[in-house]
């Protein structure tokens, strides 16, 4: 398929919250970008597997993603295992990307750190020769790690300031379960401690993208983090002021 960008996660609104503003400006731009859900989030407190399934899709759309899937691993089982790795190469052969964006490798949640490990792992040995799966070896250019909710300083921060609007209607879109369920009141919703709440997630997302934002001197921005050091051609022309 020669993706150009492939963002993979834990749990179907992962990749909105951690770089969805990224993933529109570049398919913006006219790059074939994708997601790739890990699990089907049948763990979570609210919304069933559908309606999460509907969701992702709809989220899809907005942020304008050529190709989305699940690997369908279980949900809070998410584990570098073989079996999980060889499925994720021979996804990778298929697709093709240049570009993938991985969840930080630390993180509250072990998902989330396993999916970091699991991604990575699946990323390499697609490139081997002797991997007893289908298609050409294949392994993609460039690992990029999103890092949103981490407690680290970025690499880079990309300006997501011209989409912030329509990724905000993609991650309401998307927020069944953060929502209380038909005929339920906000005392029992309260009752329920739902990890957060949809007014809680909005201003969080919102502090986040304007934190970032601001350490680039743009109103909203997603950090990244990568492990090689970036190449500069113009020192010249270097972006962002220093004083
Ligand atoms: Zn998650």
């Amino acid at each position: 398929m020669n993706l150009d960008l492939l963002a993979i996660a834990a749990h179907p609104d992962d990749v909105e919250l951690t770089c969805g503003g990224t993933l529109l400006k570049m398919a913006q731009r006219g790059y074939k970008t994708g997601i790739l859900d890990l699990t089907a989030g049948e763990m979570g407190t609210r919304g069933t597997p559908e309606t999460r399934a509907k969701e992702a899709a709809k989220a899809a759309k907005l942020l304008r993603v050529k190709w989305r899937g699940t690997l369908g691993v279980p949900d809070s089982d998410v584990q570098p295992t073989r079996q999980h790795k060889l499925r994720l190469a021979a996804l990778i052969r298929e697709l093709r990307p240049k570009t993938v964006i991985l969840p930080y490798w630390e993180a509250r949640h072990p998902d989330h750190y396993h999916a970091s490990t699991l991604g990575y792992e699946g990323c390499f040995l697609a490139g081997l020769k002797q991997l007893p799966i289908e298609g050409e070896p294949y392994r993609p250019f460039k690992i990029l790690y999103s890092i949103s909710y981490a407690n680290v300083r970025p690499t880079f921060v990309v300006d997501i300031t011209a989409q912030y609007a329509l990724l905000h209607k993609a991650i309401l879109s998307a927020a069944s379960q953060f929502r209380p369920r038909k005929g339920e009141s906000s005392t029992t919703y309260k009752k329920h401690q739902v990890f957060l709440a949809i007014d809680r997630l909005e201003s969080e997302m919102n502090q986040l993208a304007r934190h970032y934002g601001q350490m680039i001197g743009v109103d909203y921005g997603e950090p990244f983090l990568q492990k090689e050091l970036m190449k500069v051609d113009d020192v010249v022309k270097m972006e962002v002021r220093s004083i």
